[in-house]
């Protein structure tokens, strides 16, 4: 018998959405309605001749885009294959056995597999009524915590954290604990607060801000994420990124895709229109719909039997959407804001099933 590490072999396999079968619309992803823009698209194919060359480890045109569009420094930036890279490697880079990471109730799930990744144990500050509290985040900081984890606009709840909140939470916490602001969605909430003080609070040494090109952006598929970080903090994560980490057709895309800032506008603002009528709608069905400020809704049917019951009648007529038991809202299902006749659909689906 081989047997791998103890806190390896105790940890559950991360868990993804079920694979749609054929003929079947995934809404369960939080994948862009639309296709990356065609000058991500044209850049890409132009990559592929590279093909036999590595990457360039350093993401230069692509640090150089999102210090262009973001205004920051292009070394304080680190990019990753997704978010996801740059968050396993923060953790374990920081935490480990006896090490607790404190995120919140309905934090992002893969901030806990990447913790039990290292034997670290993740905690979660109470969210009540779907809302972070950083009060709570701050209070459920103790001597063995290095890592707080916070998710602004939040998966799955997509409510929002006024940035004065998170100022707050950062003066809260003491200065050797970490704070981690992961923005995924924060393209689709800059309307409504300037993410730049959350961005600024970098400067201090013992904050990062994560951000994706999964969501907004359109490109899930390329794997890319970034993050501003402290240069202490990037040294020592860029020490566990792997060499060449994003591949050369994906970072011509991502640099593409953020050289054309209107295209990605125009892809938030069609969504957010598309997604706020799709709430809007199933408010009227009577469900509760916490106020998105992503590309996807929270679907509250009130009972685990009412959206188990829901998810059926939506796979029966091929639409997929993703269940919630894994964050404790098994009375819900989160669904990706798709195309409007896709969303149209849905909501027909809904409206046979529950009137
Ligand atoms: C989608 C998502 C990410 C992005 O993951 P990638 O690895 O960049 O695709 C990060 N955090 C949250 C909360 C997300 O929902």
């Amino acid at each position: 018998m081989i047997g791998a590490r103890a806190h390896i072999a105790a940890l559950s396999p991360y868990a993804l959405a079920d694979a749609p079968g054929a003929g079947v619309v995934s809404l369960a992803q939080n994948e862009s309605a639309f296709a990356p823009s065609p000058a991500a698209l044209a850049a890409g194919r132009a990559a592929v001749t590279d093909g036999a060359l590595y990457p360039d480890p350093d993401w230069g045109e692509l640090r150089a885009a999102i210090s262009a569009v973001h205004g920051v420094a292009q070394d304080a930036v680190l990019c990753g294959a997704g978010s996801m890279e740059l968050i396993g490697a923060l953790i374990r880079a920081y935490a480990g056995p006896g090490d607790v990471i404190v995120s919140s109730q309905y934090g992002y799930a893969f901030v806990t597999t990447a913790a039990g990744q290292t034997g670290a144990q993740c905690l979660h500050a109470p969210e009540p009524a779907l809302h972070v509290d950083t009060r709570a985040m701050a209070a459920a900081v103790t001597p063995a915590t290095r890592i707080v984890f916070v998710c602004n606009p939040g998966n799955p709840t997509g409510t929002l954290i006024p940035v004065a909140d998170i100022l707050r939470l950062r003066a809260d916490l003491p200065s050797g604990v970490m704070l981690v602001v992961d923005q995924a969605y924060g393209e689709f909430a800059e309307s409504s607060d300037d993410p730049s003080p959350v961005f600024d609070l970098v400067a201090r040494g013992d904050t990062v801000v994560l951000r994706t090109l999964s969501k907004a952006y359109g490109l899930a598929g390329a794997r890319v994420g970034w993050g501003l970080f402290p240069p202490g903090i990037a040294a020592e994560v860029r020490k566990l990124l792997n060499p060449n980490n994003v591949s050369g057709v994906s970072q011509a895309m991502a640099a593409a895709a953020l050289r054309d800032q209107d295209y990605m506008r125009d892809v938030v603002a069609r969504t957010a229109r598309i997604r706020d009528r799709f709430c809007a709608d199933m408010r009227a069905l009577g469900l509760e719909v916490p106020v998105s400020h992503t590309n996807f809704a929270l679907l509250r049917f009130g009972t685990p039997e009412r959206a188990q019951a829901a998810d059926n009648a939506l796979r029966a007529g091929g639409i997929l959407m993703r269940g919630m038991a894994g964050y404790g809202l098994a009375d819900s299902l989160r669904a990706t804001v798709a195309e409007a006749p896709v969303m149209a659909r849905a909501t027909q689906i809904l409206t046979e099933h529950l009137t």
